[in-house]
């Protein structure tokens, strides 16, 4: 296909070609961040795919805009030694130039090169299928589409009178999308204030004005329920879902239908704010302070922040919408530049729940003993069980214990392979290492001294859901986590029991937090969340305080309960500042603590991080790569000003036997902090080569973990 020779009579001259630019998927490290020089005809558009040689292999790219002339000269290749573009996939109209700058921007921001990111959020099937192969795609998806319109009754839905605050609400979004260039949008209101309404009538504006709509949840578990919501609202349009949950064939109808402008709506995870929509009007974040809308690997990308970005790009108005935002988000409303849109009450006048901090101190102490469940906490949930309602006891730790311990000699089960221990599981008998992932059958007696009496010490969900069991004879109990749901539907299947009022008690992890409606349920309970209080990550009290406001919303949802619903918290500490912002339900007074502690501290949002880690064999690769490229930084004018701290070792510093280091860079400006990447890091693509003990480096911006 990239045959430079013209010999079929079908093939055009090249005489005529001129240099093009062409994004394609060649990866930071080999040192070609632009996109390539080809040779194409005049006439072709950027935004194209065309097929193209790169290397000894042919690949699908992206014909890029041409740089500002004068920029291609320098080390640039003569025309005459440049390759020609190979087919071009012209059945698709091109990718827009709002979409290229998207993609230009992340990479940039990111520090990836821009071809490996567009190529990656391209649907993997797009890439194997030639002109003949796309074109009957296209005619399948013609049908299916006309099938569906067909089909579709056009009855008009059935929608809520807004109340007075959701009116309100909906008038200030209008006014933003009334502007040239709306500010993004943040719709502050609890679990059940409304804001998923907000959603649907903000949507049924801009489909009203032909244009389409994206929608971002942070897990795919969400999104059907979202879509059978937007689905019964918007009956005979069209919409589509986008996640990595669908079929690779699935993956790329949605996207051609999203791209091709048919997609009325689109709802996905957060790759989906890539999707191509030539006609977008409308974008939303839902639950935006959710930490799944960052990419944890490859081009660590917010979705959150360039969905933020691509609404600045299209002038389009963005809604993020959360009962507890991010702290950047807030403080960013708080300066004036996101637009503030409260809805304070619970449709129905549904009441929170009253959070009680069950003091741990209170309890007799006995050595080695601690119980999770309290006395108190056993008679609220027997009076639970006595009226018939549903209670969810939360903690956030899977399997049976963290570990397993030996009082003789001191023995742990820790992990051959990792800085961590072993967690005991007890249904099938093994450790198993939760970050390597090595599993083991449990030792019969201590491996250390032979002591056969080796207990388990602390509690995971198996061990709280058996002790439950014991406690309340005849109470139907449950567990939701990663190991009751490892199976496809499993979840979905075991939401169902308790929606169908087949359980009694709820024990689960975060999973349970998110998004599900559980009406019957009028006591949630947090047995031990006092970890994230002490934690190294500054994050986690963030996290845990819309954790507990999230599980605390699961409560009460059901207006007739609601006065009765609880939110259990048992604390050693329960006099702290974040439990005692829970009390109130006051995420303004919570966020103004933790966002005085951070400007205090010089943490974002006052300051713009970057974490580069490196992994090697041992220690000292990881240690002295990073030192080495720390010497680098230094050596830099652009590093004047930045504080660039030297390489600590991971929070879990060894998993499967490889060595993690890694090392901060705070800045007080973006810009700043941008330039300076920009400089520096290309100089330790050199540095590796020279450290051969390392396996991986990479640079994750705006970290949410530290
Ligand atoms: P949120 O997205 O903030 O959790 P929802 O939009 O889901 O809130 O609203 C909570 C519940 O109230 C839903 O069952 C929804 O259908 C219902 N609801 C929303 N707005 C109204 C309204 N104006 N009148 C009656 N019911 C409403
Ligand atoms: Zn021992
Ligand atoms: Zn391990």
């Amino acid at each position: 296909m990239s045959d430079a020779e013209p010999s079929t009579p079908a093939q055009p001259s090249t005489a005529s070609w001129r240099r093009v630019s062409v994004a394609v998927d060649a990866p930071q490290h080999s040192g070609l961040t632009g996109p390539l020089d080809y040779l194409g005809p005049q006439d072709l558009a950027p935004g194209t795919l065309v097929q193209v040689g790169l290397g000894r292999r042919d690949t699908l790219g992206i014909v890029w805009d041409d740089p500002p002339s004068g920029e291609a000269a320098g080390d640039a290749l003569p025309e005459d030694q440049l390759r020609p573009v190979g087919a071009a996939l012209d059945a698709l109209p091109p990718l827009s130039a709002s979409w290229r700058r998207l993609l230009d921007f992340a990479a940039a921001y990111y520090q990836r090169s821009v071809g490996e990111l567009a190529l990656a959020v391209l649907p993997p099937q797009l890439r194997e299928l030639d002109a003949a192969q796309l074109q009957a795609r296209l005619k399948k998806l013609d049908k299916a589409e006309a099938a569906a319109a067909r089909a579709a009754d056009q009855a008009p839905p059935e929608r809520p009178a807004l109340t007075e605050q959701q009116s309100a609400a909906l008038a200030a979004v209008q006014a933003l999308a009334a502007q040239a260039s709306p500010p993004p949008a943040l719709l502050w209101g609890l679990t059940g204030s409304g804001k998923t309404e907000i959603y649907l009538r903000a949507a049924e504006d801009a489909l009203a004005q032909g244009r389409q709509v994206l929608v971002l949840v942070p897990e795919i578990n969400l999104t059907p329920q979202l879509e059978a919501r937007f689905a019964a609202r918007f009956a005979g349009h069209s919409i589509v879902s986008l996640h990595s949950g669908l079929t690779p064939a699935q993956r790329l109808r949605h996207w051609l239908s999203a791209h091709l402008g048919r997609a009325q709506l689109v709802l996905g995870t957060r790759l989906a704010v890539f999707a191509s929509l030539p006609r977008l009007g409308l974008l939303v974040v839902d639950e935006e302070h959710d930490p799944s809308y960052k990419q944890q690997d490859g081009a660590r990308y917010s979705a959150r922040d360039l969905a933020v970005y691509r609404g600045h790009l299209e002038r389009i108005p963005v809604l993020l919408g959360s009962a507890t935002p991010s702290l950047e988000t807030w403080q960013h409303a708080l300066a004036g530049r996101y637009r503030r849109i409260d809805l304070t009450e619970r449709i129905g006048g549904g009441e929170l729940p009253t959070v009680r901090l069950f003091d741990m101190n209170r309890l007799e102490r006995k050595k080695g003993v601690t119980t999770a469940l309290s006395v108190p906490l056993l008679d609220a949930l027997r009076k639970r069980l006595a009226r018939g309602e549903q209670s969810l006891v939360f903690l956030n730790r899977r399997g049976y214990a963290p570990v397993l311990h030996c009082d003789q000699c001191n023995w742990k089960s820790d992990c051959p392979h990792c800085s961590a221990h072993q967690v005991f599981h007890r249904e099938d008998r093994t450790l198993r290492c939760h970050h390597c992932g090595v599993s083991q059958r449990v030792p019969r007696a201590c491996p250390s001294c032979g002591n056969p009496d080796i207990a388990p010490l602390g509690r995971g969900t198996e061990r709280l859901e058996e002790q439950l069991a014991e406690a309340l004879p005849g109470a139907r109990i449950a567990r939701i986590d990663a190991d009751t749901t490892r199976l496809k539907g499993s979840l979905e299947a075991q939401l169902g029991a308790v929606h169908d009022g087949e359980v009694d008690v709820l024990v689960g992890t975060q999973m349970v937090a998110k998004g599900h409606d559980f009406r019957r349920i009028t006591l949630v309970a947090a047995v031990n969340p006092d970890g994230a209080l002490f934690s190294n990550d500054f994050r986690a009290p963030e996290r845990l305080f819309s954790l507990l406001m999230q599980v605390g919303g699961r409560a009460g949802r059901d207006a007739a309960q609601a006065s009765r619903s609880e939110l259990w918290v048992q604390t050693w500490y329960p006099d702290h500042a974040l439990f005692q912002a829970l009390q109130k339900h006051d995420y303004e007074a919570f966020a103004g603590s933790q966002l005085a502690e951070r400007m205090s501290a010089g943490l974002p949002p006052f300051a713009h991080l970057a974490l580069v880690r490196a992994e090697g064999r041992t220690v000292e690769a990881a240690r002295e790569f990073l030192e080495a490229a720390q010497a680098q930084a230094q050596e830099l004018p652009l590093a004047m000003g930045l504080l660039i701290y030297p390489p600590v070792p991971m929070a879990v510093a060894r998993v499967a036997n490889v060595e993690r280091f890694q090392m901060l860079i705070e800045a007080g400006h973006r810009g700043q902090l941008q330039r300076f990447l920009r400089d520096w890091l290309p100089t330790l693509h050199g540095l590796r080569k020279r450290h051969k003990g390392v396996l991986r480096w990479a640079v994750d911006i705006d970290p949410l973990v530290i």
